[in-house]
């Protein structure tokens, strides 16, 4: 398993945090020709599927006419994503599906705008497609669902109420009456893979997820907390379990809206499941063979590949397993 590789944790552009702070950014980045832009609405990434698989759909600012800057409608959102050798990136953000958008058709009826263009697009979430981009588009795409999805809910400023609107370059937002700068924040969240003394894997259900999907327990830190106490914290209130030793594995970014998954292997020195029964509906130990009849069985859903708890559990096993 490799941990430097984990779906959403890869990237391949230059952030370029100094050029943030340029008004001008945006703008040259937007009249470059070379510049590529990626589409959002909703949290749907627009992408292209074909036989080669699933990347973005990155259109040139040159073909997105209709959402150029001094055109654009309230609710257009542009955030500067970074540049790598050969262009600038940058995610423009759509208003809602019931946004009509500028477009016209010309006296044929073919469509001329950007709205139309809207409308042909193929959306994809990043749960759904995260593990299958290549690592620039993934980096990309984790990048910009997550600070979209900051400013989606930030609207206003915490410390009076007022209205916000985006700065730097698209990685802040400024009060518009007292001027305070508010930066995208980030959860940490533990996951971890529960093993006990003889290698079995705990996993449990969540009354919210789809029937008989299973994964590793995961939760919030708390404010005042370490890493190794919020795994065993959780596990505890989860599940009934006493952990001991705690190893950190790896991260990735989970912006849906702002997790940071920590992923740890937690060994504990108990077995006895007793079960919140809110958050966890149910649990089971898992040795690597039953694990596998009950997926083959269709008895188990494993987490999607997406996700680092499908990272954890596939490293346990000590292979990959079919499907999504
Ligand atoms: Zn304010």
């Amino acid at each position: 398993m490799d941990w430097t590789k984990l779906p959403l944790s890869r990237a391949t552009v230059d952030r370029a945090a100094h050029r943030r702070t340029d008004a001008r950014t945006l703008a040259a980045a937007w009249s470059d020709g070379r510049t590529r832009v990626l589409l959002l609405q909703e949290g749907r990434l627009a992408v292209v599927r074909d036989d080669d698989g699933v990347r973005l759909d990155l259109r040139a600012a040159g073909d997105l006419r209709g959402l150029a800057p001094d055109r654009t409608p309230d609710g257009v959102l542009r955030l500067f994503l970074g540049e790598d050798d050969t262009a600038a990136y940058v995610a423009l953000v759509l208003p809602d599906r019931a946004w009509g958008g500028p477009g016209t058709v010309d006296i044929e009826g073919v469509p001329t705008s950007t709205d139309d263009l809207v409308g042909r697009l193929t959306w994809a979430t990043l749960r759904d497609v995260g593990h299958a981009l290549d690592d620039r588009d993934a980096g990309l795409a984790a990048t910009a669902v997550g600070l979209a999805a900051w400013h989606e809910r930030h609207p206003r400023c915490p410390q009076c109420g007022s209205r916000t609107e985006p700065n730097l370059s698209g990685w802040t937002r400024r009060c518009v009456e007292d001027g305070s700068e508010h930066y995208p924040r980030t959860d940490p969240a533990v996951i971890m893979a529960v093993l006990d003394a003889d290698d079995r894997l705990l996993l449990g259900h969540a009354p919210h997820w789809p029937e008989r999907r299973f994964s590793t327990l995961a939760g919030y830190v708390e404010p005042g907390e370490s890493l190794e106490s919020a795994v065993r914290r959780e596990v505890a209130e989860e599940v009934g379990v006493v952990v001991g030793e705690v190893a950190y594995r790896g991260s990735q970014p989970w912006p849906f809206p702002a997790s940071l998954m920590l992923a740890f292997v937690a060994h504990a020195t108990t077995t006895e499941l007793r079960l919140d029964d809110e958050e966890i509906t149910d649990a089971r130990w898992f040795t690597r063979a039953e694990l596998v009849a009950a997926v083959e069985a269709g008895e188990v859903l494993l987490p999607m590949r997406t996700s680092v708890a499908r990272v954890l559990i596939e490293e346990w096993l000590g292979h990959r397993v079919a499907g999504e």
